[in-house]
């Protein structure tokens, strides 16, 4: 009953050009999985047209928590709404190690996005230090914690949660899929402590970290895994579309 989602993260790659040819290449995407790329700010009004022909949802990769301010830089879930963005990447590891995001931004964040009808992917996961000292229950525990507070149980069905182990990320190493399901049941139990068991089990998880086509099958076979959140592999139409026929 959790239709399987693979969300793709461009990161900072592709220009408007770029990612128009990307979208115009990619084949249409069947129905069963549901696909998602979330793309830099600047392409998302080029090409959301042309992916939702494609069965592909639009994401951004990030979400301010106002709707609007004295925030240079940022960009607020408002205008993220207006370009038809449904999912947005919300407390990547990136944006938590290199700008200073806590679990508390994510957490304002989140609400944020809700509010305006933007469905979150909440990222965890632990670095290699925390992974080898046996602290990686403990870590993802504070950051789901974080990122339900508040929560009411209509809004985390709402949610997409991305465990990505930080050392799988970009490194062509991933976590075994036994463990990364080990890992994944455990933040189901997390939600069933907050809320109940029923709410755990219809919230999607996805795995993250150096999935590419030929393996992400492992990764799904695993009863607790939903999909999977992809960075390098998912830049290529052909290799997106494959990641698709592989879930
Ligand atoms: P990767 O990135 O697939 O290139 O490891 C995953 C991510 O950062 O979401």
């Amino acid at each position: 009953m959790r239709i399987p989602i693979i969300a793709g993260n461009w990161k900072m790659f592709k220009t408007v050009a770029e990612a128009k040819d990307f979208a115009t290449a990619l084949p249409a995407i069947e129905k069963g999985v549901e696909a998602v790329v979330c793309v830099p700010f600047t392409a998302l009004s080029s090409v959301g047209e042309i992916l939702s022909r494609k069965n592909v949802s639009l994401g951004a990769q990030n979400v301010h928590w106002e709707e609007e301010g004295a925030f240079t830089g940022e960009i607020s879930p408002l205008m993220l709404k207006e370009l038809g963005v449904k999912y947005a990447i919300i407390g990547h590891s990136e944006r938590r190690a290199y700008f200073n995001e806590t679990n508390e931004t994510v957490n304002l964040r989140i609400k944020a996005a809700l509010k305006h009808g933007i469905h979150p992917i909440v990222c965890v996961g632990e670095d290699l230090q925390q992974r080898e000292t046996g602290q990686t229950k403990a870590v993802v525990k504070e950051q789901m914690e974080a990122a339900m507070q508040g929560i009411s149980q209509e809004d985390l069905f709402k949610f997409v949660i991305a465990y990505e182990p930080i050392w799988a990320i970009g490194t062509g190493k991933t976590s075994s899929a036994e463990d990364a399901n080990e890992v994944i049941g455990y933040i189901r139990q997390l939600i069933a402590d907050q809320f109940d068991q029923n709410t755990a089990i219809q919230v999607r998880i996805q795995y993250g970290g150096s999935v590419k086509p030929e393996n992400i099958a492992g990764f799904m076979d695993q009863p607790d895994i939903d999909g999977a959140l992809v960075g390098g592999a998912s830049l290529k139409p052909d290799s997106f579309a494959a990641l698709l026929k592989g879930a």
